[in-house]
């Protein structure tokens, strides 16, 4: 299935992760629901980011870098994936990271000092300042010799979304080997590129198969979701990109990084039945979204459903609930 033009990829994570059932909560839910297991990507805590890091980092490598540069909220999981990474590859991590929100020096805050990563937080709301100051540091690097390498954030580029086209035909090869089938593909929509990725893989890989985003976050980051799908067929040498829908589900709640009650008792129900944690920001409101198209009928009785658990452990011991 690699088409020949395919960008180059590196090995950083443990792959397969693991994909089982959820027999408690299938019960409870009325639905057949399974969960792909990547919290166990084997990078730090584990996480999404590892599989765009694979893409990103491989060109990266190839321009010959020696600093990383990236950026997030201040407990950015994407970042801490960065800089472990980039750790493993022998590079230098920079992580420009906005300053508000940032929960005392606890969860990643803590892990990024652990992998050695160069943090540097920013008083602002605005993404467009941080670029800026990343162009800054990344030129003042270049002047001393260095050659720096810029992801923005969440990694959600083109090249980085191939990370989860991979994924979906990880699936695809599991579903085959487990003699399982899937109607949906639940995951939590960030910055988009996990979204884009699934969503075009899917169509290449797991036909019939939709793909549910659930938002948690009211930037406008979900709208590059389109573009992003686009650009991804068009790395892999698609020139026909496939007819991909976007599916959103708005969870955010009372806004980014800002626990919800809803996401707070799907964490709850998925720890009680089925003894794996979830997180605040992200994951938990995926699944509460999850419930909620299920009452409302907007995922079928008995329907097959994969829940993307896509990390982020390391922010939940950030938060006091
Ligand atoms: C970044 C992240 C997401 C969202 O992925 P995007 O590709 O940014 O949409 C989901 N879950 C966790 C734990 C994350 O860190």
């Amino acid at each position: 299935m690699k088409n020949q033009t395919e960008p180059d990829r590196l090995t950083l994570g443990l792959w397969p992760t693991p994909l089982h059932a959820l027999p408690a909560l299938s019960r409870e839910l009325g639905c057949a629901l399974y969960i792909k297991r990547d919290d166990m990507s084997g990078v730090m805590l584990g996480g999404n980011k590892v599989r765009k890091l694979e893409y990103l980092l491989a060109d990266a490598k190839k321009k010959g870098a020696d600093y990383v540069l990236t950026t997030g909220g201040a407990q950015s999981n994407h970042a801490l994936l960065t800089a472990a990474c980039a750790g493993k590859l022998g590079m230098r991590a920079v992580l420009v990271l906005k300053k508000r929100g940032q929960y005392a020096r606890k969860g990643n805050q803590v892990l990024y000092d652990l992998a050695g990563a160069d943090v540097r937080l920013m008083d602002t709301d605005d993404y467009a300042d941080i670029y800026a100051e990343m162009e800054r540091m990344a030129d003042a690097l270049r002047a001393e010799g260095h050659i720096p390498y810029c992801i923005p954030v969440g990694g959600s580029t083109a090249l980085g979304s191939l990370g989860y086209v991979a994924c979906a035909r990880e699936i695809a090869a599991q579903a085959a080997a487990q003699g399982l089938a899937f109607d949906r593909v639940v995951c939590a929509t960030g910055s988009g590129g996990t979204h884009a990725g699934l969503a075009l893989g899917a169509a290449l890989a797991l036909p019939g198969v939709q793909v549910t985003g659930v938002a948690v976050d009211s930037d406008p980051f979900a709208q590059i979701v389109p573009a992003l799908i686009r650009q991804s067929a068009a790395l892999l040498g698609l020139s026909d990109a496939p007819a991909v829908p976007v599916q959103l589900h708005d969870m955010t709640g009372p806004g980014y990084a800002v626990p919800s009650e809803a996401g707070l008792a799907a964490m709850r129900l998925m720890a009680e039945r089925e003894g794996i944690v979830l997180d605040p920001v992200y994951t938990g409101k995926a699944f509460a979204g999850l419930i909620e198209l299920r009452a409302s009928g907007g995922i079928r009785p008995g329907e097959r459903v994969l829940f993307l658990h896509s990390g982020g452990a390391g922010g939940l011991f950030a938060y006091e609930l």
